[in-house]
């Protein structure tokens, strides 16, 4: 069977493009790669931003999504796809790793982005309880209390400012003195008393009894803190795309809007496509967005 559009993905941006796209008479298909919960939103412990379910779990709402999905139809595949075939102006061709494949007239692109890990001890036991890599999803949870932001870039710093305006105390522990993210931002928490710099130093070790207490630093010193936000970039899924010219220089696939790339028939939604807020309300618009280009792409 040729599919009208091959959907790799099932976080957010996936499902909605899935919804989408059966909605308007679609044949679909998700693409997944094994399933453990839709996609990094199923890592979240509490969602607060996204509209009309406050407080509700990460995993929950994924779970949401993908029963809305079933509930219209849309079919499910356990696969890796560990290659996207097009000639020229043909159709696509998703081969799996275990050989088999599938043909879809189009593809959407939804495998995401996930946080660069610190990689160090007590990152993962703590996941979910302290350790966060979205300040943006999980900041309110830390009212009142200390937090650790990691990294020097852009998202640590505006990290940093969101956390500044919620937390009692906010660490900025970066290895360098220098900072990779925007001066203006760095000038800004300067004047936030609330805003400790530990500059020149790495974190070895995140510390807790049953969550967080701290962090400690490579000359063996402890910050006592209940939250860590680990800010080392995102490594976006797109190593697959490679070969097509469809990715800026740091990885992600270029689009605007409605989710069209340079590749004709290949478009993208959620973390892997080029754009400035990341986040489950933005990845489900790309998903509608996806869709509905493709459908009239179809046309
Ligand atoms: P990034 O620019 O790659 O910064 C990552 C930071 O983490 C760097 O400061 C890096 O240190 C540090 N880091 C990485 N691995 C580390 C490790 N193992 N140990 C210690 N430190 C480590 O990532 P990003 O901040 O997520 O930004 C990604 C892109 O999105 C950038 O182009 C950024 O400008 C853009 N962005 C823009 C905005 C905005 O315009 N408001 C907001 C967010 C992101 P070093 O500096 O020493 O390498």
């Amino acid at each position: 069977m040729k599919y009208d559009v091959g959907i790799i993905g099932s976080g957010p941006a996936g499902l909605s493009a899935a919804i989408y796209a059966k909605r308007a008479n679609l044949s679909a298909v998700v693409i997944e790669k094994e399933y453990e919960g839709t996609g990094q939103i199923a890592e979240s412990g509490q969602v607060d931003n996204y509209p009309g379910f406050p407080g509700i779990s990460g995993y929950d709402l994924g779970e949401n999504f993908r029963e809305h999905a079933v509930k219209l139809g849309v079919s499910f595949m356990e696969q890796e796809v560990t290659e996207i075939k097009k000639e020229a102006s043909s159709d696509f061709e998703l081969v799996f790793a275990d050989g088999s494949q599938v043909e879809a007239k189009t593809v959407i692109y939804a495998a995401g982005a996930t946080p660069r890990r610190a990689n160090i001890p007590g990152e993962q036991e703590y996941a979910g309880k302290g350790v966060s890599y979205c300040a943006i999803c999980d900041g309110s949870f830390y009212r009142g209390k200390s937090v650790a932001v990691l990294g020097g870039g852009d998202t640590a710093l505006d990290d940093a400012v969101y956390l500044a305006d919620v937390a009692e105390k906010v660490y900025v522990i970066h290895r360098r003195k220098e900072f990779r993210g925007a001066a203006v931002t760095v000038a800004k928490l300067r004047e936030k008393e609330n805003v400790i710099f530990v500059l020149e130093h790495q974190v070895k070790e995140i510390i807790g009894e049953q969550k967080v207490t701290g962090v400690v630093l490579e000359d063996a010193a402890v910050i006592d803190v209940n939250g860590v936000f680990v800010a080392y970039g995102a490594v976006p899924q797109t190593d697959l795309l490679k070969k097509f010219a469809v990715l800026d220089d740091s990885g992600y696939v270029r689009a605007g809007e409605t989710g069209e790339t340079a590749l004709e028939g290949l478009y993208v939604a959620g973390d892997a496509k080029t754009k400035k807020l990341r986040q489950v309300v933005t990845a489900v618009s790309d998903g509608a967005n996806a869709a509905t280009a493709v459908a009239e792409y179809l046309k």
